[in-house]
């Protein structure tokens, strides 16, 4: 089974051991899980992923559950990864891809992270969880949570897509609908969890959701005959995927599995709610919490992430960029792949679509470069959204 070592603090470096709850470092930062990279580079072989699992958990020997028993699946993650012949003439490209993770369980990436951190709670102990989110990471909590027995108690804003709701009621949570963005419903899960006897689910407040989403970047690699794209579009809320793939890059890396070659990371937002791409253009370390958050991309209003300076660390070290379009735009480019390409995504995975078009056309992707736009989640969650 797993590599686990101990946890790190991403701030002060500051370590924390195995085999118990953590929530962030004393200092605040969040923390990341840590693995005997050096022994799994004896002993793991890339050649032998194929022989495991048809989910995330293939790559099981670098996540962190350490009993086979723990673990609860629903067969997320390997999800398709698509090249788009008629996506890319349109485009002016030559190598475009789309990584569908709308085909997962919940029909969003969501349930790659809430596996693992589901999981863990199985393993560690935790009877009771809470979620603050913006729709998508409730259902895919809510879902897990139901699958291992656990209770979720969710917190929501009032105007999240009607299948947030939906699903996280129908997997037997309960579910708080907030008069406020996502950052609110944060504040009630801090202000009452340890009265309540929460585990506190929130994004990069616990290690393992992350440890989840950085199969995203195994997979990419798996698919690709572990040789990287030259980038990667993806929309960044929390950021907990980009800062997953960087680190899956990493540890990829020292198993002496791919090169030191990166892609580009791009991260995308919506107009209405850039705090990244405001960081990014003023060379910030961090970002600046952005009032009156405002998109239909509900996955990314999110106006202050935890994680902003490691995402944005991994933008920058990549030579990648962030970029931000609007609601219109990402109706476009939620339109153009379910027109010419049969996929339909999540607006975040549009306005990653959007943003493509937009480096292509000025530039910053040259035609040839091989190009990953990352759909997070299907379009069938958000059927109101897109029907007005
Ligand atoms: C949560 C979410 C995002 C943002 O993900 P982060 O890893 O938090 O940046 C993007 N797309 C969808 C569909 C989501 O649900
Ligand atoms: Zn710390």
């Amino acid at each position: 089974m797993t590599a686990l070592d101990y946890l790190e603090c991403s701030r002060c470096s500051r370590r924390y051991e195995r085999g118990k709850l953590h929530g962030l470092c004393e200092c605040g930062g969040p923390l990341l899980v840590r693995y005997d990279l050096e022994r799994l580079r004896r002993e793991w072989q890339r050649d032998s992923i194929s022989q495991g699992p048809s989910s995330m958990w293939r790559y099981c020997r670098a996540l962190p559950v350490t009993q086979e028993s723990s673990i609860v699946s629903l067969g997320e993650g390997l999800t398709p990864l698509i090249r788009v012949k008629r996506l890319s003439q349109r485009f002016g490209s030559s190598d475009l891809w789309v990584k569908d993770d709308g085909i997962n369980p919940t029909g969003t990436f969501k349930a790659r992270g809430m596996s693992c951190a589901i999981s863990m709670c199985r393993e560690l102990g935790v009877n009771k969880v809470a979620v603050p989110s913006a729709g998508n990471a409730a259902g895919a909590a809510a879902a897990y949570a139901a699958a291992a027995g656990i209770e979720a108690h969710i917190f929501m804003p009032r105007d999240v897509p009607r299948a947030n709701y939906v699903e996280c009621v129908m997997a037997g949570a309960k579910v708080t609908l907030v008069d406020g963005l996502i950052s609110d419903c944060a504040r009630i899960v801090s202000q009452r969890k340890e009265a309540e006897g929460w585990f506190d689910l929130s994004t990069l407040k616990e290690p393992y959701r992350i440890e989840g989403k950085k199969t995203m970047g195994y997979e990419i690699a798996e698919q690709f005959d572990w040789r990287l794209p030259d980038a990667i579009l993806y929309p960044c809320g929390g950021g907990v995927g980009i800062i997953g793939m960087w680190k899956a890059f990493e540890e990829m890396e020292a198993l002496g599995w791919i090169s030191s070659q990166r892609p580009k990371m791009v991260a995308v937002q919506a107009a209405g709610c850039p705090p990244i791409v405001r960081a990014f253009e003023q060379g910030a370390p961090a970002s600046e919490f952005y009032e009156n958050a405002q998109t239909l991309a509900s996955g990314l209003r999110v106006p202050k992430a935890l994680g902003d300076f490691l995402a944005l660390e991994a933008v920058r070290k990549s030579g990648g960029t962030a970029i931000a379009v609007s609601d219109d735009e990402i109706m476009e480019g939620v339109g153009d792949p379910a027109s010419s390409e049969g996929i339909f995504a999540a607006p975040e995975g549009g306005a990653c679509v959007a943003a493509c078009k937009k480096l292509l056309a000025n530039g910053f992707f040259r035609p040839s470069e091989r190009v990953v736009i990352y759909n997070t989640g299907s379009g069938l969650k958000y059927i109101e959204t897109y029907d007005r």
